[in-house]
């Protein structure tokens, strides 16, 4: 019987059978590509016999880390299908080799799913965190949430009290509401918590998974090249509140080098230029 999506019913609140995942690590992309056949290019996919209650675009920062993106999506792509969302994977790559901006990759990937289909919802992820529990929901809340609270390699303990780090997850509103990330963050560290103080002071509040739910997987290893500490953050952390109306979403500026639809993914690579004040 062919069902037409109007005269599909919308899909549970919670997908039945969650519970705790095992992440698999020693995978391929030709294993993941075999598995997911009946995804559509750009790695999109959504339940075929009811009609998802969001629109759920995830995006990933990206530079040379191949290893963990196979990892990621050989295992992301079940979980979600569990989870039974529609959604869209965008691997937003930083082209060149200026020093890495993890928050203005995201911005760039916002601006691009929407451009793609009527997301409603984000979740910005590291490549190298994958939940091990069905039951942390890659969805939108009442509130922008943080996913990636329980990490194995920190002993799966909150690291500090406003920690926002890893996974976190904006309705469409609420990521306009505190103008994205800001895109002065270049090199490791600080943007997340900036994101934080910007939550903070559009009068929003965090949520999380309890700890036992969000356990999550995060691959241990060195300090990429291009992404040494950023020294400078307490002082743009500082100023959040006052630099948020003029810094995010509403002054960024890219240009995409390329967009290319894999069976698993979307990839678009990006010139997301260089700091201010860089000199060669
Ligand atoms: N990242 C990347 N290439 C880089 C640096 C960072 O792809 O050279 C991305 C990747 O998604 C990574 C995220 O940015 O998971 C955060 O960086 P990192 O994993 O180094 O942060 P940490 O785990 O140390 O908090
Ligand atoms: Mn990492």
């Amino acid at each position: 019987m062919n069902i037409t999506p109007e005269e599909q019913k919308p899909c549970p609140e919670l997908p039945p059978n969650l519970g705790p995942y095992r992440v698999e690590t020693n995978v391929s992309f030709v294993m993941s590509v075999r598995q997911n056949e009946d995804m559509e290019f750009g790695g999109r996919s959504k339940p075929d016999t009811c009609t998802a209650l969001q629109k759920i675009a995830i995006v990933i920062p990206f530079r040379n880390r191949e290893p963990h993106l196979e990892v990621w999506l050989y295992n992301m792509h079940p979980f979600l299908k569990k989870q039974r969302a529609d959604y869209g994977i965008y691997v937003v790559e930083q082209n060149g080799d200026a020093k890495f901006n993890r928050a203005k990759l995201m911005n760039v990937g916002f601006a691009e799913a929407i451009k793609d289909y009527d997301y409603n919802c984000f979740i910005f992820t590291d490549v190298d965190i994958i939940p091990m529990d069905q039951r942390n929901l890659y969805r939108c809340f009442k509130n922008p949430r943080h996913m990636a609270n329980s990490l194995d390699k920190f002993n799966f303990k909150l690291r500090y009290k406003t920690v926002f780090g890893g996974v976190v997850a904006f309705s469409k509103e609420q990521f306009q509401k505190v103008n994205g990330f800001s895109n002065v963050f270049w090199g490791w560290g600080g943007e997340d918590d900036e994101l934080y103080q910007r939550v903070i002071a559009m009068g929003m509040s965090i949520e999380r998974p309890t700890q036992e739910i969000a356990k999550a997987k995060a691959f241990v290893h060195g300090r990429d090249t291009g992404n040494e500490r950023n020294v400078k953050t307490i002082p743009l952390i500082r100023k959040a509140k006052e630099r948020m109306k003029r810094d995010g979403l509403n002054s960024l500026d890219y240009k995409v080098i390329s967009i290319t639809k894999h069976r698993l993914y979307t990839k678009i690579t990006v010139d997301i230029g260089l700091p201010e004040g860089h000199l060669f």
